[in-house]
């Protein structure tokens, strides 16, 4: 999911707006804005694209200068309008927003206790947990009612609460999600990623640091601790995949990061080729970087339409089978009797890759040498990055040449863990670099429950 939060600026529902539209590639099923001008709330949450939940007439009946937004990708509770965020409660005479990023390990534990004790949940959003935890507190102070919910939930959050007149900021003790602070004029913003800053004129200050905890209210901003036990593991996988290349995260440039991944995949697994070529999108800087070291041209072998929305009418098995494929396109002029590097940034289940290698095969590749710029995903993401269950990754359940003549290609190579670390960078003196590597080694910067997961895999 991506968040992004305006306090005190009158332009605050239209900046929130093209925050979200930046941020809208870490989520597509929902989106939502409520904004506050110090007495009252506004808000609006539809399903779909940015564009699609919002029109003129949805953004222009916001009003105020503090607001916060939220773009849905769903790994825990499932697809629909009631769980989109920002959700919004009324809170003792007044009234609460909240958006997080991120997802927590022992939600369904803490609302089994919950509704135990009386609680009604509307939603099978984990964020939900939060508002009553807040809710329950016997603090007067939103501050101190919110950081008694903190010391109680675990797992990976960047966490947006508004009130009335109020924005307060959290980030996990790991810092799991990226979460950034920028200043426009008077006003502050806080997002996901720094790259929705440069979209809207804002000027990036820091990055929030794990267990931070912001209150913006009467026109100033206050920086705590809601935690001194903190231990950075940012997800590897921000820089791997899921960010965008022009945002950097803990001040480290996710192209540039992709880029090192690429160059170091060509020191550590070599191959003799003709082009080196990416999936499109999120693999072309790691393949410009590849191809640079293993001085091998690199080529676009690989179009991706990007009009394939949520609505689209995917083919049916039978039209796919007569090669009706509407998302990636081969160049066959670049690939026809070469011997091709095809880079990419991870494999899951691994349909990607086959389906990849099947059609630069098709297209005439002579040889299609596949070479993977992360390390193997062995274990399953509880933090809200990937939804699938280890046993759906291939990785957890094959070998590496196995997966290789799974996906039918003549050499398969993974970079491997401390390669990754060099190259993403070290953010802190940890062996893991700062960085969370659970997916890959199992070691979890967290406890994890069993059964962390509900709703939709
Ligand atoms: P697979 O087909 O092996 O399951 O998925 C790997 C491909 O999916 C990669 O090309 C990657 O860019 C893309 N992808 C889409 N969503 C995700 C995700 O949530 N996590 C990861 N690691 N890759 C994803
Ligand atoms: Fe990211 Fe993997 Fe850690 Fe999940 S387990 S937060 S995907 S590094
Ligand atoms: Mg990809």
């Amino acid at each position: 999911c991506g968040v992004f939060g305006v306090y005190n600026h009158a332009d605050a529902p239209q900046l929130i707006y093209y925050g979200l539209h930046a941020l809208q590639h870490r989520g597509q099923e929902s989106a939502g804005i409520v904004t506050s001008n110090n007495e009252f709330f506004t808000y609006h949450r539809g399903m779909g694209l940015v564009t699609e939940a919002f029109g003129s007439k949805q953004l222009n009946k916001l009003q105020g200068f503090n607001g916060i937004g939220h773009v849905r990708y769903s790994t825990s509770g499932e697809s629909s309008l009631q769980n989109a965020q920002p959700l919004v409660f009324k809170y003792r005479g007044g009234e609460l927003a909240i958006a997080t990023n991120g997802n927590l390990v022992n939600a369904v534990q803490i609302r089994h206790q919950l509704e135990r004790q009386g609680s009604i949940f509307q939603t099978t959003s984990d964020t939900e947990v939060i508002a009553h935890l807040i809710a329950r507190s016997m603090y007067e102070e939103i501050e101190e009612a919110v950081k008694e919910a903190l010391g109680v939930i675990k797992g990976a959050y960047a966490l947006l609460i508004m009130t009335n007149d109020k924005l307060i900021v959290a980030l996990d003790p790991n810092g799991l999600r990226p979460l950034a602070l920028g200043k426009l004029e008077e006003g502050y913003v806080i997002s996901s990623e720094t790259a929705a800053f440069d979209v809207i004129g804002a000027t990036y200050l820091r990055d929030i640091e794990p267990g931070e905890f912001l209150v913006l209210e009467k026109g100033d901003l206050r920086a705590e601790r809601f935690t001194v036990r903190t231990r950075r593991a940012t997800c590897s996988f921000e820089y791997i995949y899921f960010a965008r290349p022009d945002s950097d995260i803990n001040g480290i440039n996710v192209h540039l990061a992709r880029k090192r991944l690429g160059k170091r995949l060509a020191e550590e697994h070599p191959v003799e080729a003709d082009v080196v070529t990416g999936v499109p999108d999120s693999s072309i800087s790691a393949a410009i970087g590849f191809a640079e070291r293993a001085g091998i041209p690199y080529e676009l072998g690989l179009v991706k339409n990007r009009y394939i929305g949520r609505t689209f009418i995917q083919p049916s098995q039978e039209l796919r089978e007569k090669g009706v494929r509407m998302k990636l396109s081969v160049v066959r002029k670049v690939v026809e009797g070469k011997r091709v590097v095809m880079i990419d940034d991870s494999i899951v289940r691994g349909t990607t890759s086959g389906r990849i290698v099947r059609m630069l095969r098709e297209a005439g590749a002579v040889e299609v040498h596949v070479r993977i710029s992360s390390p193997p995903v062995k274990n399953a993401c509880y933090y809200g990055i990937d939804t699938s269950s280890r046993e759906e990754l291939i990785a957890a359940n094959k070998s590496i040449e196995e997966i290789r003549e799974y996906i039918g290609a003549d050499s398969l190579e993974f970079l491997s863990i401390e390669g990754m670390i060099e190259a993403i960078g070290r953010i802190s003196k940890d062996t893991t670099g700062g960085h969370c590597l659970a997916c890959f080694n199992s070691e979890y910067p967290t406890e994890v429950f069993q059964k962390a997961f509900f709703g939709k895999k």
